[in-house]
């Protein structure tokens, strides 16, 4: 791609991940390379196992602890996501892939996981061709500026209030 914009997918409603996961999967479809990140998640979520399907058109990483991350997080928190961060920085710089996904980072910002002048730096230096979308909740109000899109899942109705919780193939 000639120039590659900055997406957000935020809000309290569901379809922030699956949205971002959609984008990817039709990025393939164009014979489009992807880095797909989640931060503060680590383990099977089912996403993961579909895009492992795309063998190299697709390179996975997660950087949370298998944990939920409750109240202050720890150093090792901060230490995972920073270096997170950093690996994608890398890979993304080789000028392999056209969309990087960074699940979660908006909540990775928010808890304080990353710093907010990482990020932009981070936004500001990639490769011009690069379509980066980053997802969660709580999106902060200086990287929504910095986007060329933001999209807002508003809760409207959600069965997490009756108490069902994440289900697999579903939710994770
Ligand atoms: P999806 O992955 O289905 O697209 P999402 O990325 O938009 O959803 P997240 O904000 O990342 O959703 O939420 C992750 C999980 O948190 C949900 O799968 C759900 O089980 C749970 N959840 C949903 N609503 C709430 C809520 N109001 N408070 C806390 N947790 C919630
Ligand atoms: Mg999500």
């Amino acid at each position: 791609m000639k120039k590659g914009y900055l997406q957000v997918y935020t809000g309290d409603g569901k379809g922030k991940t699956t949205a971002a996961i959609g984008l990817a999967v039709r990025a393939m479809g164009a014979g489009m390379k992807v880095l797909f990140a989640q931060f503060l998640k680590k383990g099977d979520f089912s996403e993961i196992n579909a895009l492992r399907r795309f063998g190299d058109q697709i390179k996975i990483f997660q950087f949370g602890s298998g944990k939920f991350v409750r109240g202050r997080p720890k150093s090792a928190d901060f230490q995972r996501a920073r270096q997170g961060l950093k690996d994608i920085e890398k890979y993304m710089s080789s000028g392999r892939y056209d969309l990087v996904v960074l699940d979660e980072a908006n909540v990775a910002l928010h808890l304080g996981l990353l710093s907010l002048e990482d990020m932009l730096c981070f936004i500001t230096k990639r490769p011009p061709g690069v379509e980066l979308v980053l997802t969660g909740r709580n999106a902060p109000e200086e990287i929504k500026n910095a986007a060329d899109l933001v999209s807002e899942c508003r809760l409207v109705k959600h069965y997490f209030s009756q108490g069902i919780k994440a289900r697999i193939g579903i939710e994770k």
